[in-house]
């Protein structure tokens, strides 16, 4: 059974449809202002921030942290998992 994670805040999905039909608790725009989006890299046991080259073990610990490289502003916005 794939699991789906959302690219903004690491919560696991059993499917896309699901993940895509609720908001986002950390959406970019602000809490709940748009949908989950899909991460469309494959399950990794470390990510990587696509800005700044940060690590964590799952994409809600990475997303957790604002990104001193983010392309916003320094801590505009979140680490963002690279594919
Ligand atoms: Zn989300
Ligand atoms: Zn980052």
């Amino acid at each position: 059974m794939p699991t789906f994670y959302c690219e903004y805040c690491g919560t696991k999905f059993p499917s896309v449809f699901n993940l895509t039909s609720l908001p986002c608790f950390r959406h970019p725009d602000g809490a709940n202002k748009g949908r989950h989006k899909l991460y469309e890299g494959s399950e990794k046991s470390s990510y990587s921030c696509k800005y700044c080259g940060a690590n964590n073990t799952s994409i809600a610990a990475l997303t957790s942290v604002p990104c001193p490289r983010h392309p916003k502003g320094t801590h505009k916005g979140k680490h963002t998992p690279a594919l």
